[in-house]
């Protein structure tokens, strides 16, 4: 066989030149957009139109247009006019150790496919349960993604107080687990996806301020119990996704601790806040939890995708999985802490720890307390203008960085107002120099904004104010003209 296509692939000179390139073209792409030079956030194109380029493009385009045209068609997290969905942008060295895990490709199921990135993983995941306040037991997984993270978590709690073995006979008696009605979806999945069925997820209200209504959890409990229905887990959001606002993590931590349930905070999020010196407290009680899931690609600057499951006692993280694959896995009587494919969703996984380890020891815990706190701060500042502003209403105050608002106008129902601020926001998507989302909360449509850039300023948020009224109003006056 002809191998010359092969060694040509792996010329290491090669590898250099391109990469050299590509650093070039980075650099250059970070500093246009952080220094908001790069006007658009966002090259809105439709979908179809997209995938029509990219299949022509596969056949007619340039070899050397093919990085600046995925530069020009992607969303651009480092512009401070970024105010979208809950993804960080990535501080710029976790790109580097993106690399270096890419080239080395070690898939780290078991100790001898990734020795450096198993020691890091524990370094940093021991220090991930310390900060949690957890005791020396504790053990902690990186994992791909929140989402992954906590239906391990759940299946762990699931082995831990269910009465009957679930994983070798199946249920034997329905099971459920207890959420505010505000969790992110991705709980909701993994009760599905563990065959907990529609009545296996039991959604307690939130109270006006979006929070879980732990007034009700006795009540909703007897409620499952009522129907046959035992409950082995309540989850904390920290915060929930929507709103940002966190659940009363000592309240659920009490009620958990009567009924004997596991504690899982769902700190996807804003778990991160236990570095932040100002915001921690709104953490408070998460270190009687039994589990906690915190993202790295969200508010701790690192590349998608790396999440931490933190157990207060490790030896949960041993037993979710208990089925055998002896080609992998031996068992042994000492802790093997370090044969990761044991406790994780994945056999190969990235060498996600990379990411987590370099920022600490570059740059140290303080860098994650100044991007939580700065982000959080700007929230407020943000309602500020916003309450002061009559053409806006909030939704609700902001305890996190994400905050919903939307534009109002006098006399028009509730259901004009909402697709107003649909179609502002469908403008505001296809002019791309700001990006932010929507939700809808009870009914109402809100323009929903994470500011996940910690070089977004109030000046920015004014300016985004300014042209959400130039649209509100275009709008407004050619209905008038209809
Ligand atoms: C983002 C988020 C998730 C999902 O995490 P992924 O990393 O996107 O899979 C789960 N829960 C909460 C509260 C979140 O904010």
């Amino acid at each position: 066989m002809d191998k010359t296509l092969l060694h040509s692939l792996y010329n290491s000179h090669r590898f250099k030149t391109e990469g050299y390139k590509i650093v070039d073209l980075l650099a250059n792409h970070l500093e246009g957009t952080i220094s908001g030079k790069n006007e658009k956030t966002i090259n809105w194109n439709s979908p179809e139109n997209e995938l029509d380029f990219w299949k022509d493009f596969l056949q007619n385009g340039t070899k050397d247009d093919f990085y600046s045209e995925v530069l020009k068609r992607t969303t651009h997290t480092h512009n401070p006019k970024y105010v979208g969905h809950q993804v960080a942008p990535p501080a710029p060295i976790t790109a580097l150790t993106a690399m270096i895990g890419s080239m080395l490709n070690n898939g780290m199921a078991v100790y001898e496919m990734g020795m450096a990135p198993t020691g890091i993983e524990r370094t940093v995941t021991d220090l991930l349960a310390k900060k949690i306040g957890y005791h020396n037991k504790s053990r902690g997984i990186l994992t791909s993604g929140g989402t992954l993270a906590n239906l391990t978590a759940l299946l762990s709690a699931r082995k831990a107080v269910a009465e009957e073995d679930v994983w070798n006979n199946g249920y034997t008696q329905p099971l459920g687990i207890m959420v505010s009605e505000e969790a992110h979806y991705c709980i909701e999945r993994a009760a599905k996806i563990m065959g907990l069925g529609e009545q296996g997820i039991i959604k307690i209200p939130v109270t006006n301020g979006y929070a879980m209504d732990t007034s009700k959890l006795e009540e909703y409990y007897q409620g499952a119990l009522d129907r046959g229905t035992k409950v082995f887990a309540i989850v904390g959001s920290a915060p929930s996704t929507a709103t940002g606002i966190y659940d009363d993590l000592e309240a659920i931590g009490d009620f958990a601790k009567k009924k004997k349930l596991w504690f899982h905070v769902d700190g996807a999020h804003g778990g991160a806040a236990i570095f932040s010196k100002k915001y921690s407290h709104l953490l408070n009680g998460i270190a009687n939890s039994d589990s906690v899931v915190i993202d790295g690609h969200k508010m701790m600057m690192m590349p998608i995708i790396t999440t931490a499951l933190i157990y207060k006692d490790g030896r949960h993280s041993h037993t979710t999985f208990t089925q055998q694959a002896d080609y992998l896995l031996t068992n042994v009587d000492e802790e093997d802490w370090y044969n990761g494919g044991k406790r994780t969703f994945e056999c190969t996984k990235s060498m996600m720890s990379l990411h987590w380890y370099i920022l600490l020891k570059f740059y140290g815990e303080e860098v994650f307390n100044q991007n939580v706190t700065t982000l959080f701060d700007l929230a407020k500042g943000f309602a500020h203008l916003l309450k002061t502003d009559s053409d806006f209403e909030l939704a609700i105050e902001p305890v996190s960085n994400i905050l919903c608002f939307r534009y109002l106008a006098p006399n028009l129902s509730l259901e004009q107002l909402n697709t107003l601020n649909q179609s502002i926001r469908q403008e505001l998507l296809e002019d791309g120099e700001f990006y932010l989302v929507q939700t809808k909360l009870k009914g109402v449509h809100y323009l929903r904004t994470t500011l996940m850039n910690p070089f977004t300023t109030m000046e920015h948020l004014s300016m985004l104010l300014k042209k959400i009224k130039t649209i509100g109003e275009k709008h407004l006056s050619t209905k008038i003209s209809q």
